[in-house]
């Protein structure tokens, strides 16, 4: 059972806005949800009015639900999905971010942002960083670039941000405190080369504590709630001791601290469910240094349904080995692939494995597969495995895939992910706006007809991803599920695309709880 104590400390300052939630909302309380067009996801994909939410979870779902009382809200005809299940993406990373991490991925001009960056330094005391660190992009910016030197010295704080893609940029105080430091700045805010990972090393080293990694930790996951995500499944990160300069490295060992702190007060936000990455070399001696002591030592679903423990990814290491061990011990495995010659050698290292040790019932997963014709679909889905896909909006070229609309009609088991925090961006809507429209954040096409329908593309982020997090009461609203839902700010399903990357939630229920609302609430 969640207490109140769930929400105490929880800023609602963050850019995209909102309120704090009225003490009467924080625990888990009986709710009715009327006047909604609400795409439940369920099997017969039903589109109802109502639900009635009890115990953290939907006890009725259709047209005219009984209210025993619950605490009405009347959603004026929105349209309200099922919590989106990012099934694979770098939220841990995000969360031990250094600096006053300002999530900017839902602002798609240099003013926008610089507001943003402005809004958020209000609550920043002076001298300290304001920091954007991975999921931003200058291809999100109408000016397809990222703020210069001179538009950040509009914000009164020393500012840093490193984009997943377009480069990295300060101002003339943050210019200050990374030169002090040895480290290079161009005259525009530009660092690049040798200068930047010295520049993240720095205020890695400077600026990280446990406070302020909690402190970001949840000021990403309720910036994340705000866009409707209430599921993450994290996909690790490279492992390094000391504070380092990589911008997906980490200590795999610690960085999960954060997490588990805002776990034990009672106050995440969204569901973690936590995979662990190994990159033993196979040739090492003694063989699979960190794999082996992994399986042998941990657990893989152990938790509760607020975080949890998965399988090993998004990398296993230790080549077919690693693969072995791994199925021996019965655990999931998880490796991305980057191109049709990668895909196909892991293809073919787990058909070896699966000859020995049955591996169809463990739920093995290929994530991102760019190029994946229908015959590699046909093996992995023999195997019993599943592939995840997204990873879309920074990409360019023709037909860059994944072939969405080849594996809407394939039997073989799809999800949707992100992968963003590094690479890439996590927020769903630019994401969700690629699959649907083909288009790029530029606007190239990129997928030929291999796009999906909006209701496809909802699907595969919610109840498609049931499998992906193996728990069947999650990703659709239906009666007994956990009451996790969004009700967005426009009606994805019928706007032009040009407004699917503006798409956010007014109203995020996480285990019947408001972890996000806009709306005016009943008191
Ligand atoms: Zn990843």
């Amino acid at each position: 059972m969640i207490s109140r104590r769930h929400f105490v400390g929880t800023t609602a300052a963050l850019a995209l806005g909102g309120v704090r939630m009225p003490e009467l909302f924080a625990q888990s309380q009986d709710l009715v949800l009327v006047n909604g067009r609400i795409h439940t996801m369920d099997e017969p994909r039903r589109v109802v009015s109502q639900v009635l939410i009890q115990n953290g979870r939907f006890a009725e779902v259709g047209n005219r639900v009984r209210a025993r009382g619950a605490r009405r809200i009347d959603l004026k005809g929105r349209t309200a999905i099922p919590g989106i299940i990012d099934a694979h993406n770098h939220i841990v990373l995000v969360g031990n971010r250094p600096g006053w991490h300002t999530p900017l991925e839902h602002v798609f001009t240099i003013a926008e942002a610089v507001a943003a960056l402005q809004a958020r330094s209000a609550a920043v005391p002076r001298g300290e960083f304001v920091t954007t660190v991975g999921p931003v992009a200058a291809n999100q910016f109408a000016e397809r670039r990222l703020p210069t030197l001179t538009e950040l010295d509009a914000v009164n704080r020393p500012v840093y941000i490193q984009a997943a893609q377009g480069g990295t940029r300060t101002n003339s105080e943050g210019k200050a405190w990374l030169e002090a430091r040895g480290v290079t700045v161009g005259a525009d805010g530009a660092i690049a080369g040798p200068a930047l990972a010295l520049a993240l090393q720095a205020l890695r080293k400077e600026l990280l504590t446990p406070e302020t990694r909690t402190r970001t930790a949840l000021g990403a996951l309720d910036y994340y709630a705000r866009l409707g995500i209430t599921t993450h499944r994290d996909g690790g990160a490279f492992h390094v001791d000391a504070p380092s300069g990589g911008v997906a490295n980490e200590n795999t060992y610690t960085m999960h601290e954060p997490f588990l702190a805002l776990h034990r007060e009672g106050r995440l936000p969204a569901r973690m469910r936590l995979d662990f990455l190994h990159q033993d070399s196979p040739a090492a001696n003694p063989p699979l240094p960190t794999l082996g002591p992994r399986l042998r030592n941990a657990f893989p679903f152990f938790g509760d349904e607020w975080l949890k423990t998965g399988g090993i990814g998004e990398f296993t290491g230790g080549g077919v080995d690693g693969l072995r061990a791994i199925a021996r011990a019965g655990w999931r495995a998880e490796d991305h692939a980057l191109n049709l010659a990668m895909v196909t050698n892991e293809i073919k290292d787990r058909e070896t494995v699966n000859a020995e040790i049955p591996i169809r019932n463990l739920r093995w997963i290929i994530s991102h597969i760019p190029e994946f014709p229908v015959d590699l679909a046909n093996r992995m889905n023999a195997m019993g495995m599943g592939v995840l896909v997204g990873w879309g909006p920074l990409r360019n070229g023709t037909n860059v895939g994944p072939p969405y609309r080849m594996l809407m009609t394939h039997p073989i088991r799809k999800g949707y992910h992100s992968d963003g925090g590094d690479i890439t961006v996590i927020n769903p809507w630019l994401n969700f706006y690629t699959i649907v429209s083909g288009k790029n954040l530029i606007g190239q096409p990129i997928l030929g007809d291999q796009t999906l329908t909006r209701e496809e593309m909802i699907w595969l982020a919610t109840a498609a991803n049931k499998w992906f997090i193996e728990e069947d009461d999650l990703g659709s609203i239906e009666a007994g599920n956990h009451a996790d839902l969004a009700v967005l700010d426009r009606d994805f399903f019928t706007v032009p695309d040009a407004e699917i990357t503006r798409t956010r939630s007014v109203l995020t229920l996480a285990g019947g709880r408001i972890v996000h609302s806009d709306l005016p609430l009943p008191a």
